[in-house]
């Protein structure tokens, strides 16, 4: 079985993110940008799968700006088998941005805002799905493991849009992945072919189980497994294996098809927190809490 993983390059979680000025987006001068982490989760499962025997063949796939190629080397040194980069052409980026202009509160006054002015990915979650239900249709794939949600735009969508455009199963947040094998694969070599997926989500009251007839779509949470260390020999390895470019075309896709669905109004930041003060001790603590915020 054949498993593709969504990977989106997002700016790192450990950087501070400054709203710009003009409320447009953020701060394009940015220093440091990585794998999404709930990509990398994703991404760490297959891996896994793969080593368990029951995946034949991992597939990283990313659609994006050229540099997005530096997350899927990435993905090849943690040990993805292949990799996939969708560029976009100007055309695509001008659709998106001629949209958004229209967008921002002011019309182009907010800046011409890029439709996810906070996203390194010009694409919304929906572009993205075509783009991805395209791929996973001509790789023939069996599961598509992406993140829960990316953290600059934290859209939480593309998983969801993607399993409803193929029509196929899906599983939010997966905690715990098992497959249920159901003899040999035909395609996947060496590998065991599954049958249907077994997804542990958390929620609220506990744990839920679903079981899900493949193929089908998983999105990974936090606590799905913790990534591997990437070394740096494998990240030197990586570096010399080829990356296929997949352009919209090649998938059947035109720049219409991508176009933003929604435009940005604005961005802002939190509002400031209030400064604390000091009480006096215990009796005052509880007195300006049962009388001024009246929590007791
Ligand atoms: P989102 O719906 O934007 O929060 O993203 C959820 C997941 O969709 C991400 O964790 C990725 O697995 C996938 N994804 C989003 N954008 C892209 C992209 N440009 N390229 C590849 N995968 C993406």
């Amino acid at each position: 079985m054949k498993v593709l993983v969504a990977i989106k390059r997002v700016i790192d979680y450990a950087v501070p993110v400054r709203v710009r000025p003009d409320k447009a987006g953020v701060e394009a001068l940015l220093p440091k940008l990585s794998m999404n982490p709930f990509c990398e989760i994703a991404l760490e499962e297959a891996v896994r799968l793969k080593e368990r025997g029951v995946a034949a063949e991992v597939v990283a796939v990313s659609v994006g700006p050229p540099h997005f190629q530096d997350t899927l080397r990435t993905a090849l040194a943690m040990g993805a088998d292949r990799a996939v980069h969708v560029p976009l052409t100007a055309e695509v980026v001008a659709l998106q941005a001629a949209a958004a202009a229209g967008g921002g509160e002011g019309g182009a006054g907010a800046g011409g805002a890029a439709a996810a002015a906070s996203s390194e990915s010009p694409l919304q979650p929906l572009g993205v799905a075509r783009v991805l239900a395209a791929l996973a249709g001509r790789e023939g794939a069996g599961l598509v493991l992406l993140g829960k949600q990316a953290i600059d735009d934290d859209c939480n969508q593309t998983g969801q849009m993607l399993a409803g455009l193929l029509g196929w199963p899906q599983a939010t947040f997966a905690s715990k992945l098992e497959l249920e094998l159901g003899g040999k694969g035909s395609g996947g070599g060496a590998a065991a072919a599954a049958a249907a997926a077994r997804v542990t989500r958390e929620v609220d009251g506990g744990l839920e189980v679903l079981s899900l007839p493949l193929p089908a779509v998983v999105t990974a949470d936090l606590r799905l497994n913790t990534p591997r260390f990437v070394t740096l020999p494998a990240m030197m390895r990586a570096k010399k294996r080829p990356i296929e470019s997949a352009p919209l075309e090649s998938l059947g896709l035109s720049p219409a098809d991508v176009a933003p669905a929604l435009a940005l109004l604005r961005v802002e930041e939190p509002p400031a927190r209030a400064a604390g003060t000091r009480v006096g001790g215990v009796e005052e603590l509880v007195r300006r809490l049962r009388e001024e915020a009246r929590v007791l």
